[in-house]
């Protein structure tokens, strides 16, 4: 295993040195290693075997990193209609674990684990979670849902080869969240961003100040896009350190990418994964800056390697060396998924532009919701958005702020939603990833 034999010096930046300081040249030539290795073991899956065969391609047409644009994409219908074990590369006995999403609109996709497949990914939840400054000594909460998501698991396992006292907390039931935070001394949580926000409501309420009161000092945020605003909000409103964490079932789970504590960009690990970001129209590869669709090859997985996945997640290379001694590609913050997107009177638009500027104002809360409907005049966006308790009376300073606010987001968006101030508390929450655009409008427009 990876890890095996390093000895742990707490004041070490570094999980992994030996990986995480190569230099651009030695990850391209592990990388080159393990994508061949990939495509050979690929070839005990069906699907990639016959993949290989429509498009005339042997492993040994693989012979560079740029050879990878020889190979066809895999999507998410594929493992939709492969479903539930079609492309796995392993016989079923020597799986030991399944994680499935949620299926909503389909077949749900299922990922099958080796015990290598589990330990890598523990590792690279582990390697993360130290390269932010958690040590042995530190007190870690999860309050993911345990289960299918793979935020749960993940995060426990990956907390646990660190070597953190780990609170499996679970979704939801914030006094008890509270408390564990409280009684056990927990240093770190895992936590969605809109689900801190709510945490921090019950806190006030509770009359419990996260600063004097709670010895947290370090936030995992991740699963849902949120805006640099939001984030720094959190980072506030605690007193606590936010870093962004990304990762994907298909990929593993959480672990895929994470913030260093420049927080400037996520590095995403390239020994364990090879980024490309495509242009989702032509598939061609974008130049770094310039936002596209992120593809991703895994380069250590077992039982169910996927190539050039497309993953509909949006977003741009920021850079490829950091002030932190990391190497690995830094990608910035997700913009959404492709499917996120809004199509409004021909303007297209994602959630976290809305987001961005409602949290520009000090008057609103971090919760809001955007609904879409059809009238005579075509589409409409109507943005509910929360207040902070302190603005609720005055009559002509809301009337004003809403007037503030809808402008602000006409500059941003090019159209101009109504604006709904709403009393704190009263739009929905949900436990797991939130719910922010509800698309009420005609399908016979
Ligand atoms: P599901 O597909 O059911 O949502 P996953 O848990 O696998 O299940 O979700 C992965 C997706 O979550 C990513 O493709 C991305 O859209 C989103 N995501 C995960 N982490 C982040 C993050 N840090 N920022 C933005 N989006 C994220
Ligand atoms: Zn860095």
């Amino acid at each position: 295993m990876e890890n095996e034999g390093i000895k742990r010096d707490y004041g070490c930046e570094y999980f992994n040195p030996e990986v995480e300081t190569l230099s651009r040249g030695e990850i391209e030539a592990l990388q080159l290693k393990r994508l061949r290795e990939t495509v050979q073991h690929c070839m005990n899956s069906a699907f990639y075997r016959s993949r290989f065969e429509e498009a005339g391609l042997t492993p040994d047409d693989i012979r560079t990193l740029d050879d990878l644009r020889k190979i066809p994409f895999t999507t998410k219908q594929d493992l939709r209609d492969t479903y539930p074990f079609g492309t796995a590369s392993v016989p079923l006995e020597k799986c030991v674990r399944l994680h499935s999403s949620s299926g909503t609109t389909g077949n749900p996709t299922v990922i099958l684990h080796t015990d290598r497949d589990l330990d890598e990914w523990a590792n690279q939840v582990a390697r993360n979670l130290w390269m932010v400054g958690l040590r042995p000594t530190d007190v870690f909460q999860n309050s993911s849902g345990y289960g299918m998501f793979t935020g749960g698991l993940g995060f426990q396992y990956g907390a646990e080869k660190l070597g953190m006292l780990t609170v499996p907390a679970a979704a939801g039931n914030s006094l008890r969240q509270i408390k564990f935070i409280k009684d056990f001394g927990t240093t770190a949580v895992h936590a969605v961003p809109s689900y801190l926000t709510r945490l921090k409501e019950v806190m006030d309420q509770e009359g419990v100040d996260p600063r004097r009161d709670t010895k947290l000092r370090i936030f995992a945020i991740g699963a849902e896009p949120h805006s640099e605003e939001q984030r720094r909000r959190i980072e506030e409103m605690f007193g606590v350190k936010a870093y962004n964490s990304f990762g994907m079932s298909e990929m593993c789970g959480p672990g895929v990418g994470f913030e260093c504590k420049e927080q400037n960009g996520l590095h995403f690990w390239e020994d364990y994964y090879i980024v490309e970001i495509v242009d989702p129209e032509t598939l061609e590869p974008v130049p770094d800056g310039e936002i596209g669709e992120l593809v991703l090859t895994t380069l250590r997985r077992e039982a169910m390697p996927l190539l050039r996945y497309r993953t509909r997640d949006l977003t741009r290379v920021l850079g490829r060396s950091c002030p932190c001694g990391r190497n690995h590609v830094r990608i910035d913050r997700m913009r959404g998924r492709s499917d996120d997107m809004m199509v409004l009177k021909g303007v297209n638009i994602f959630p976290i532009q809305i987001e961005k500027i409602l949290m520009q104002f000090p008057e609103l809360a971090s919760n809001y919701l955007i609904t879409l409907t059809t009238d005579n005049n075509g589409d409409n966006m109507t943005v509910e958005v929360e207040l902070e308790e302190l603005f609720t009376d005055d009559y002509v300073g809301l009337q004003n702020l809403a007037k503030s606010v809808q402008r602000a987001l006409k500059d941003e968006i090019l159209l101009t939603p109504y604006v709904k101030l709403v009393a704190k508390g009263s739009l929905p929450q949900s436990e797991g990833k939130a719910v922010r655009v509800v698309d009420k409008r005609s399908v016979y427009k």
